[in-house]
């Protein structure tokens, strides 16, 4: 395995990061996860657009340039010769010393790992998952905008260990006034009376890629989306329920918090939005090898 850091490529064994570095010592930083389909990059623009934005909501010179950046993820899939996978791309705030100063990190640290990923169990994506909703909330506007993709994850951590110890494959995350937000690394989604639905990014949902496409295939399909904001109950008495996410691709959920949603089996708009999302990535996004 061939890793990025920094410009340079580096056998695993020998892919480290300073102990100084920002990152580490104060989640000082931000990343994506991006898959790659059949020897293409899928959706890459979009992915490179939100880790600038994020950069920029955090005042995180990354030290490069958009177009520089994408040829280093590609890069650095070419360098390990694969054609189907998962890039984990990181910019921290780089190394300083122990006060938390950013001011002090002179220069970010950029990494790049081209691997695989797998979030759910197979069985998960025929049969569907149980969710719970965890006690920990998203983290409010206030606190840290929830549309960076920072590497502050503690709190989608603790509710991850909320749905673990209670039995379940995933868990729902509330915002501060108990509006459904998202899950610990997906976004959520329902079917009713043949609309599509899913809580607004101002509800403490990250602005997901994965997300956006599904906005996408209803739109093709003609199925009517919206964003209204919702609530459990919203959940509870839906015909069907879904999550989105890059690692997570499309999965659907059949339970939360013991509630059967629906017939308790993944739904028709589930299924077709799953077919559409597998030819989508089967054959669109930027060309690895030319
Ligand atoms: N929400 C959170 C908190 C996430 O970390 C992610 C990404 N894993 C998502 C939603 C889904 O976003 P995307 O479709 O861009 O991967």
């Amino acid at each position: 395995m061939k890793i990025y850091i920094d410009g340079e490529f580096y056998d695993k064994e020998n892919a480290k990061v300073s102990v100084f570095d920002h990152g580490l010592l104060y989640g000082d930083g931000v990343f994506e996860g991006i898959r790659f389909y059949n020897g293409r990059v899928f959706r890459l623009g979009e992915h490179m657009a939100r880790l600038f934005d994020s950069a920029k909501a955090i005042c995180l010179d990354i030290g490069m340039g958009m177009p520089e950046m994408s040829e280093a993820l590609l890069n650095t899939i070419r360098q390990n010769e694969l054609r189907d996978g998962y890039v984990r791309l990181v910019v921290t705030r780089g190394c300083g010393d122990l006060g938390l100063n950013p001011a002090n990190c002179p220069r970010a640290t950029v990494f790049i790992i081209a691997s695989k990923i797998t979030l759910y169990p197979a069985d998960k994506y025929e049969n569907g998952l149980h969710v719970v909703t965890c006690a920990t909330r998203r983290i409010p506007h206030g606190a840290l905008s929830p549309m960076v993709k920072s590497l502050n994850y503690l709190n989608n951590i603790l509710a991850k260990i909320e749905a673990a110890q209670a039995g379940a494959g995933e868990g729902l995350m509330l915002n501060e006034q108990g509006y459904v937000a998202e899950c610990t690394g997906d976004n959520i989604f329902t079917v009713k009376n043949g609309r599509i639905f899913t809580p607004p990014i101002s509800s403490g949902a990250l602005a997901g890629v994965t997300r956006a496409v599904v906005f996408e295939i209803a739109a093709e399909l003609g199925i009517p989306i919206s964003e209204p904001e919702m609530t459990r109950y919203d959940i509870y008495t839906a015909e069907e329920c879904f999550l989105t996410g890059t690692a997570a691709e499309v999965i659907p959920v059949v339970r939360l918090d013991n509630r059967v949603i629906g017939a308790g089996s993944p739904g028709p708009v589930t299924k077709r939005l799953i077919a559409r999302f597998h030819e989508l990535t089967a054959a669109t996004g930027t060309v690895i090898y030319s």
